[in-house]
């Protein structure tokens, strides 16, 4: 049991899994999904699990199938490093998005969360709205969320963008860190106390990939956690989503939290398509269609040959995309901006009870 402890187990996972437990089943946590099969952590080391058996044929939807985080139950064949995956254990926590189609369904990206980073970087401006987006991701989804600042060996005003951050933060810690010269990274540690485990979300480029590798460096590891370790070295070329930082609790970066982070983001639009949202901007009506209202400065732009319509086109439909996706994935994502900030106030406030 020991084993599970490091891979996030705890007391929740405990009381789903006594059902289980007399009928000699295992648990194991999903590592990483491929097209036909899991990689999965286990008290019996790391082992895989085909997409095969009643779950997978039984179950109408995906989002009751295993994803990155989630703890199994297993059925380990004997003699073999495999298993047979019998249940999805209730997860705690979820980041999920909307999978397009005829029926849209929800599609779980990672489970079992405790801690998100989120990340910006520090040679850019502080992008407020992009993190407020962030907090309430984290919020809605009970993660709880931390700043994280990187690349302050490149900027001279550190102390200022950690304010403005502060600003929004509603008391989120905030950390100014650089990942690539191992600056305040073992501030980071207190998060993975306990086993945590940590997703790290925040646009392309931001350093994600820097951190986790400096964290998980290998080379940092404790002697009792090499066994587990052992392992996952054999699979040196595959790719875990789910990974075991050496001193302790997890980390998790899968391509799917990329996507969520478009979605729920939407930030991708504004760098895209920077001309036109900054002609939108002096529109006459903020809520400017850009179709025949008037004081329409996208409709000016368009007549004087400044931006051209397959631009707005396009710009056009990724808007409605996002729209699209924001809706079906997250019903709070078309309240209005007072509503949600009062309930990130309430949140706040029921957090600060819990911390008293
Ligand atoms: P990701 O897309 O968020 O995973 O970002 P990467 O980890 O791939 O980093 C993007 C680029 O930023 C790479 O060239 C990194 O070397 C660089 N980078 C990451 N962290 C730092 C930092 O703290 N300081 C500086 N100067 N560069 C960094
Ligand atoms: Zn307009």
């Amino acid at each position: 049991m020991n084993k599970l402890f490091n891979l996030g187990w705890n007391d929740f996972f405990e009381a789903l899994f006594a059902e289980y437990a007399p009928s000699g089943l295992k648990a194991a946590r999903v590592a990483v999904e491929h097209r036909n099969y899991y990689e999965l952590y286990s008290e019996l080391g790391d082992i895989t699990a085909d997409k095969s058996g009643k779950l997978f044929y039984n179950t109408e939807n995906d989002f009751n199938l295993p994803a990155v985080g989630d703890w199994v139950v297993i059925r380990p064949i004997p003699n073999e490093k495999k298993a047979v995956i019998e249940a999805v254990l209730e997860r705690k926590t979820k980041f999920s998005r909307k999978r397009a189609g005829a029926k849209t369904e929800e599609q779980v990206v990672a489970a079992n969360i405790d801690v998100a980073f989120i990340m910006s970087s520090l040679n850019q401006d502080l992008n407020q709205r992009r993190i407020e987006r962030y907090l309430t991701l984290a919020w809605d989804n009970n993660v709880t969320p931390v700043i994280v600042l990187n690349k302050a060996d490149l900027c001279k005003f550190t102390e200022e963008t950690k304010s403005e951050a502060e600003e929004i933060a509603f008391g989120t810690p905030v950390h100014t860190i650089s990942a690539l010269n191992n600056i305040g990274l073992n501030e980071l540690k207190q998060y993975f106390e306990g086993n945590k485990t940590v997703a790290v979300i925040g646009s392309s480029g931001v350093g994600k990939s820097t951190l986790i590798n400096r964290l998980c460096d290998v080379t940092k590891m404790k002697v009792s956690d090499i066994s587990l370790y052992k392992d996952k070295g054999r699979h040196t070329t595959s790719h875990r989503e789910l990974t075991i930082v050496p001193d302790g609790g997890l980390i998790i970066d899968t391509p799917g939290m990329r996507e969520i982070q478009l979605w729920e983001g939407g930030d991708g639009l504004a760098e895209t398509f920077e001309d036109i949202e900054a002609l939108v901007l002096q529109c006459k009506f903020t809520d400017c269609k850009h179709e025949s209202e008037p004081g329409c400065a996208v409709k000016e732009a368009l007549r004087t040959g400044v931006i051209d319509e397959l631009r707005l086109k396009s710009y056009k439909k990724l808007l409605n995309e996002i729209k699209y996706f924001e809706s079906k994935q997250n019903k709070k994502a078309q309240i209005d901006e007072k509503r949600k900030w009062k309930k990130i106030t309430k949140d706040v406030k029921e957090k600060m009870k819990y911390k008293r």
